[in-house]
């Protein structure tokens, strides 16, 4: 039997909800695990950023919004031979990108001042223990070379797993044109 390919999934700027379209494959992840191996995934194991071994396929949700996500964008795109941008915030930006109607000052003093749900009565705004806001949220093109794109916010996870079997298959795959969207 030919050696299994190896698959990564990663999230960047997005909220995670692209990778339950993953975890909703349900019995189709078994046929795709007779092709592909999981090597890698925030969701699926408990593997360092920094022990990401080479891959097939990286699976990335989410696009740039901050300067771990550029990183972590290009360390994977060396890892990897194939990029998969998944979702709408990878492809195009998505509701992240919504963000770039603001300032990353006003997105800040939103986010650790205004908001309702924030008690910050010293209006400390961290500026050294988290990852910095890019001025811009951009696609994943920006830091990686694609080559398939799936949007969907988030993608249908039959829409999903059948592009994945039809190209670990190596046959070519077609979306459909209209209803990408799991809800
Ligand atoms: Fe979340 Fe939708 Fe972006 Fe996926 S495309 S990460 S579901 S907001």
């Amino acid at each position: 039997m030919a050696d299994k390919v190896k698959i990564g999934t990663m999230w960047l700027g997005g909220c995670s909800g692209c990778h339950l379209s993953i975890a909703d494959f349900h019995e189709s992840l078994i046929d795709v695990m007779e092709f592909a191996d999981f090597e890698f995934s925030p969701v699926l194991m408990d593997t360092k950023y920094d022990e990401v071994p080479e891959l097939d396929i990286i699976i990335v949700e989410g696009g740039i919004r901050n300067d771990e996500n550029r990183e972590l964008a290009e360390m994977l795109n060396k890892k990897a031979k194939m990029v998969i941008a998944y979702g709408t915030c990878s492809c195009y930006g998505g509701i992240p990108g919504l963000g770039n109607l603001w300032t990353v000052e006003e997105l800040e003093q939103e986010a650790y001042i205004n908001s309702v749900s924030t008690v910050n009565p010293e209006g400390i705004i961290p500026n050294e223990d988290v990852p910095h806001l890019e001025s811009r949220v951009r696609p994943l093109s920006e830091s990686m070379d694609i080559d398939l794109i799936i949007p969907g916010c988030p993608p249908r996870s039959d829409v999903v797993a059948e592009a994945i079997l039809t190209l670990l298959r190596g046959d070519t795959i077609e979306l459909p044109n209209t209803n990408l969207c799991e809800v």
